[in-house]
Protein backbone atom coordinates (compact mmCIF):
# COMPACT_ATOMS: atom_id res chain seq x y z
CA UNK A 1 0.00 0.00 0.00
CA UNK A 2 3.07 2.65 0.81
CA UNK A 3 6.50 1.78 -0.93
CA UNK A 4 9.68 4.29 0.11
CA UNK A 5 12.71 3.55 -1.63
CA UNK A 6 15.49 6.01 -0.95
CA UNK A 7 13.54 8.37 0.35
CA UNK A 8 15.61 11.99 1.31
CA UNK A 9 14.29 15.03 2.70
CA UNK A 10 16.03 18.31 3.94
CA UNK A 11 14.78 21.33 4.98
CA UNK A 12 17.57 24.10 3.96
CA UNK A 13 21.11 22.80 5.21
CA UNK A 14 19.47 19.96 7.20
CA UNK A 15 19.52 16.61 5.87
CA UNK A 16 16.59 15.56 7.80
CA UNK A 17 15.46 11.80 6.25
CA UNK A 18 18.52 9.99 4.49
CA UNK A 19 17.26 7.15 2.42
CA UNK A 20 14.16 5.37 4.06
CA UNK A 21 13.03 2.38 2.73
CA UNK A 22 10.22 0.54 3.83
CA UNK A 23 6.99 -1.83 2.40
CA UNK A 24 3.19 -1.36 4.24
CA UNK A 25 1.24 -3.84 2.90
CA UNK A 26 -2.48 -3.55 2.79
CA UNK A 27 -4.71 -4.25 5.99
CA UNK A 28 -1.14 -4.01 7.83
CA UNK A 29 -0.85 -1.87 11.23
CA UNK A 30 2.58 -0.47 10.53
CA UNK A 31 3.99 1.39 13.93
CA UNK A 32 6.90 3.27 13.53
CA UNK A 33 9.17 4.55 16.38
CA UNK A 34 11.94 6.33 17.19
CA UNK A 35 13.36 9.81 19.27
CA UNK A 36 12.45 12.88 18.99
CA UNK A 37 13.39 14.73 16.08
CA UNK A 38 14.00 11.21 14.08
CA UNK A 39 12.15 12.43 11.09
CA UNK A 40 9.00 10.18 11.89
CA UNK A 41 6.68 13.06 11.41
CA UNK A 42 8.34 14.63 8.26
CA UNK A 43 8.00 11.17 6.95
CA UNK A 44 4.07 11.02 7.89
CA UNK A 45 3.99 14.51 6.03
CA UNK A 46 5.65 13.30 2.65
CA UNK A 47 3.23 10.54 2.18
CA UNK A 48 0.30 12.55 1.61
CA UNK A 49 2.29 15.55 -0.01
CA UNK A 50 2.69 17.89 2.89
CA UNK A 51 6.57 17.94 2.39
CA UNK A 52 8.12 17.29 -1.02
CA UNK A 53 10.42 14.78 -1.11
CA UNK A 54 13.98 15.55 -2.76
CA UNK A 55 15.15 12.28 -3.98
CA UNK A 56 13.75 8.88 -3.92
CA UNK A 57 10.25 7.08 -5.17
CA UNK A 58 7.16 7.11 -2.31
CA UNK A 59 3.86 5.53 -4.03
CA UNK A 60 0.35 4.74 -2.54
CA UNK A 61 -1.35 2.19 -3.62
CA UNK A 62 0.65 1.79 -6.90
CA UNK A 63 0.75 5.72 -7.21
CA UNK A 64 3.55 8.06 -7.19
CA UNK A 65 2.75 10.26 -4.74
CA UNK A 66 2.79 13.91 -6.01
CA UNK A 67 4.22 13.25 -9.40
CA UNK A 68 3.14 10.75 -12.61
CA UNK A 69 5.85 9.30 -14.30
CA UNK A 70 6.26 9.03 -18.20
CA UNK A 71 8.84 6.96 -19.65
CA UNK A 72 12.30 7.90 -17.62
CA UNK A 73 10.84 11.60 -16.30
CA UNK A 74 9.01 12.59 -13.63
CA UNK A 75 6.13 15.60 -13.97
CA UNK A 76 5.07 17.23 -10.84
CA UNK A 77 1.21 16.62 -10.30
CA UNK A 78 -0.97 19.73 -10.43
CA UNK A 79 -2.76 20.49 -6.87
CA UNK A 80 -6.02 19.62 -7.74
CA UNK A 81 -4.70 16.22 -8.39
CA UNK A 82 -2.68 16.58 -5.38
CA UNK A 83 -5.68 16.76 -3.38
CA UNK A 84 -7.14 13.57 -5.45
CA UNK A 85 -4.44 11.79 -4.04
CA UNK A 86 -4.98 13.00 -0.44
CA UNK A 87 -8.77 12.45 -0.64
CA UNK A 88 -7.39 8.42 0.25
CA UNK A 89 -5.56 9.53 2.69
CA UNK A 90 -6.70 10.05 6.48
CA UNK A 91 -4.37 11.74 9.06
CA UNK A 92 -4.84 12.00 12.78
CA UNK A 93 -2.27 14.40 14.63
CA UNK A 94 -1.37 14.91 18.41
CA UNK A 95 -3.63 17.85 18.35
CA UNK A 96 -6.56 17.14 17.40
CA UNK A 97 -7.12 20.34 15.41
CA UNK A 98 -11.18 20.37 14.93
CA UNK A 99 -13.33 23.49 13.44
CA UNK A 100 -14.60 24.71 17.08
CA UNK A 101 -16.94 26.76 15.44
CA UNK A 102 -18.80 22.93 14.19
CA UNK A 103 -20.56 20.46 16.46
CA UNK A 104 -18.75 17.19 16.51
CA UNK A 105 -21.13 15.73 13.85
CA UNK A 106 -20.55 18.84 11.78
CA UNK A 107 -17.05 18.25 12.15
CA UNK A 108 -16.76 14.97 10.65
CA UNK A 109 -19.95 15.96 7.70
CA UNK A 110 -17.76 18.96 6.36
CA UNK A 111 -15.03 17.17 4.51
CA UNK A 112 -17.54 14.95 2.47
CA UNK A 113 -19.57 17.98 1.86
CA UNK A 114 -16.63 20.13 0.79
CA UNK A 115 -14.63 18.32 -0.61
CA UNK A 116 -16.64 15.18 -2.22
CA UNK A 117 -19.45 17.72 -2.83
CA UNK A 118 -21.63 14.47 -0.96
CA UNK A 119 -25.18 15.17 -0.24
CA UNK A 120 -25.89 16.12 3.16
CA UNK A 121 -28.46 14.09 4.32
CA UNK A 122 -25.58 10.97 3.07
CA UNK A 123 -22.62 12.79 4.76
CA UNK A 124 -24.87 13.20 7.92
CA UNK A 125 -26.01 9.46 7.87
CA UNK A 126 -22.48 8.53 7.77
CA UNK A 127 -21.06 10.89 10.55
CA UNK A 128 -23.82 9.39 13.10
CA UNK A 129 -22.12 5.88 12.40
CA UNK A 130 -18.93 7.34 12.41
CA UNK A 131 -19.43 8.82 16.02
CA UNK A 132 -21.23 5.80 16.93
CA UNK A 133 -18.61 3.56 15.64
CA UNK A 134 -16.11 5.70 17.96
CA UNK A 135 -18.70 5.61 20.86
CA UNK A 136 -19.49 9.35 20.39
CA UNK A 137 -23.28 9.08 19.26
CA UNK A 138 -23.93 10.70 22.33
CA UNK A 139 -21.82 13.82 22.03
CA UNK A 140 -22.88 14.61 18.08
CA UNK A 141 -24.57 17.79 18.71
CA UNK A 142 -21.68 18.93 21.70
CA UNK A 143 -18.71 21.47 20.35
CA UNK A 144 -15.33 20.42 20.60
CA UNK A 145 -15.00 22.42 23.86
CA UNK A 146 -17.76 20.59 24.90
CA UNK A 147 -15.60 17.83 25.10
CA UNK A 148 -12.61 16.00 26.51
CA UNK A 149 -9.11 15.96 24.69
CA UNK A 150 -9.82 11.86 24.41
CA UNK A 151 -13.87 12.48 22.92
CA UNK A 152 -12.28 15.25 20.39
CA UNK A 153 -9.26 12.87 19.15
CA UNK A 154 -11.56 10.22 18.61
CA UNK A 155 -13.98 12.70 16.63
CA UNK A 156 -11.14 13.72 14.44
CA UNK A 157 -10.63 10.01 13.66
CA UNK A 158 -14.58 9.95 12.92
CA UNK A 159 -14.02 12.89 10.96
CA UNK A 160 -11.11 11.30 8.46
CA UNK A 161 -13.02 8.04 8.27
CA UNK A 162 -15.78 9.99 6.80
CA UNK A 163 -13.97 10.78 3.55
CA UNK A 164 -13.14 6.72 3.19
CA UNK A 165 -9.67 6.74 2.78
CA UNK A 166 -7.82 3.21 1.70
CA UNK A 167 -4.72 4.34 4.32
CA UNK A 168 -4.93 6.45 7.67
CA UNK A 169 -1.69 8.03 9.21
CA UNK A 170 -1.85 8.42 12.69
CA UNK A 171 1.03 10.86 14.55
CA UNK A 172 0.97 10.41 17.86
CA UNK A 173 -2.52 10.54 18.16
CA UNK A 174 -2.75 9.88 22.42
CA UNK A 175 0.20 11.55 23.08
CA UNK A 176 -1.21 15.15 24.21
CA UNK A 177 -4.34 13.06 26.24
CA UNK A 178 -4.60 12.83 30.40
CA UNK A 179 -3.37 9.19 30.69
CA UNK A 180 -6.89 7.86 31.56
CA UNK A 181 -8.19 9.06 28.15
CA UNK A 182 -5.72 6.85 26.21
CA UNK A 183 -7.11 3.63 25.92
CA UNK A 184 -10.14 4.40 24.66
CA UNK A 185 -8.64 6.15 21.81
CA UNK A 186 -6.31 3.03 21.38
CA UNK A 187 -9.67 0.83 21.56
CA UNK A 188 -10.96 2.70 17.87
CA UNK A 189 -7.43 2.63 16.74
CA UNK A 190 -7.89 -1.30 17.70
CA UNK A 191 -11.34 -1.42 16.24
CA UNK A 192 -9.98 -0.49 13.33
CA UNK A 193 -7.17 -2.60 12.60
CA UNK A 194 -9.42 -5.49 13.02
CA UNK A 195 -11.85 -4.29 10.61
CA UNK A 196 -8.31 -4.30 8.16
CA UNK A 197 -7.15 -0.56 7.75
CA UNK A 198 -4.23 0.18 6.56
CA UNK A 199 -2.54 1.88 9.00
CA UNK A 200 0.49 4.19 9.54
CA UNK A 201 0.87 4.55 13.66
CA UNK A 202 3.80 6.95 15.01
CA UNK A 203 3.65 5.91 18.39
CA UNK A 204 5.07 5.59 21.92
CA UNK A 205 2.54 2.96 23.14
CA UNK A 206 4.68 -0.10 22.71
CA UNK A 207 2.10 -2.07 24.41
CA UNK A 208 -0.53 -1.10 21.47
CA UNK A 209 2.47 -1.72 18.88
CA UNK A 210 2.92 -4.85 20.42
CA UNK A 211 -0.62 -6.24 20.28
CA UNK A 212 -2.23 -4.09 17.16
CA UNK A 213 1.04 -3.96 15.27
CA UNK A 214 1.85 -6.08 12.49
CA UNK A 215 5.46 -4.21 11.61
CA UNK A 216 7.42 -1.98 13.18
CA UNK A 217 10.48 0.32 12.32
CA UNK A 218 12.77 2.00 14.53
CA UNK A 219 13.80 5.28 12.79
CA UNK A 220 17.00 7.35 14.47
CA UNK A 221 18.51 10.14 12.73
CA UNK A 222 16.75 9.83 9.77
CA UNK A 223 17.44 6.41 8.89
CA UNK A 224 15.44 3.33 9.73
CA UNK A 225 17.86 1.29 12.36
CA UNK A 226 15.38 -2.01 12.62
CA UNK A 227 12.39 -3.52 11.44
CA UNK A 228 10.55 -6.85 12.09
CA UNK A 229 7.59 -8.20 14.04
CA UNK A 230 6.37 -5.71 16.96
CA UNK A 231 7.13 -8.59 19.35
CA UNK A 232 10.73 -9.45 17.89
CA UNK A 233 11.93 -5.95 17.48
CA UNK A 234 10.45 -4.98 21.20
CA UNK A 235 11.83 -7.74 23.41
CA UNK A 236 14.68 -8.70 21.08
CA UNK A 237 16.02 -5.58 19.79
CA UNK A 238 19.73 -6.45 17.60
CA UNK A 239 20.75 -2.36 17.60
CA UNK A 240 22.90 -0.54 20.32
CA UNK A 241 20.71 2.09 19.46
CA UNK A 242 17.59 0.29 19.53
CA UNK A 243 18.32 -0.68 22.32
CA UNK A 244 19.23 2.00 24.32
CA UNK A 245 15.96 4.10 23.17
CA UNK A 246 13.56 1.24 24.06
CA UNK A 247 15.38 0.74 27.55
CA UNK A 248 13.98 4.69 27.88
CA UNK A 249 10.41 4.25 27.00
CA UNK A 250 9.44 0.75 27.94
P1 LIG B 1 8.93 14.06 17.62
O1 LIG B 1 8.99 12.68 18.23
O2 LIG B 1 9.46 15.09 18.56
O3 LIG B 1 7.58 14.40 17.07
P2 LIG B 1 9.84 13.53 14.90
O4 LIG B 1 10.60 12.26 14.78
O5 LIG B 1 8.44 13.55 14.48
O6 LIG B 1 9.99 14.05 16.40
P3 LIG B 1 10.18 15.58 12.92
O7 LIG B 1 9.07 16.43 13.37
O8 LIG B 1 9.98 14.79 11.69
O9 LIG B 1 10.68 14.61 14.08
O10 LIG B 1 11.43 16.51 12.74
C1 LIG B 1 12.69 16.03 12.31
C2 LIG B 1 13.63 17.20 12.19
O11 LIG B 1 13.22 18.01 11.09
C3 LIG B 1 13.69 18.10 13.40
O12 LIG B 1 15.03 18.45 13.63
C4 LIG B 1 12.89 19.31 12.98
O13 LIG B 1 13.37 20.47 13.59
C5 LIG B 1 13.10 19.35 11.48
N1 LIG B 1 11.98 19.94 10.76
C6 LIG B 1 10.74 19.43 10.67
N2 LIG B 1 9.93 20.20 9.91
C7 LIG B 1 10.70 21.25 9.51
C8 LIG B 1 10.47 22.41 8.70
N3 LIG B 1 9.27 22.63 8.13
N4 LIG B 1 11.49 23.25 8.51
C9 LIG B 1 12.70 23.03 9.05
N5 LIG B 1 12.99 21.95 9.82
C10 LIG B 1 12.01 21.08 10.05
MG1 LIG C 1 6.66 14.06 15.41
Amino acid sequence: MVKAEGVHKSFGAAHILKGIDLEVAPREVFCLIGPSGSGKSTFLRCINHLEQINAGRLSVDGQLVGYRQKGDKLYELKDSEVALQRRDIGMVFQRFNLFPHMTALENVMEAPIQVKGEAKAVARARAEKLLDRVGLADKAKNYPTQLSGGQQQRVAIARALAMEPKLMLFDEPTSALDPELVGDVLDVMRGLAEDGMTMIVVTHEMGFAREVGDALVFMDDGVVVESGHPRDVLTNPQHDRTKSFLSKVL
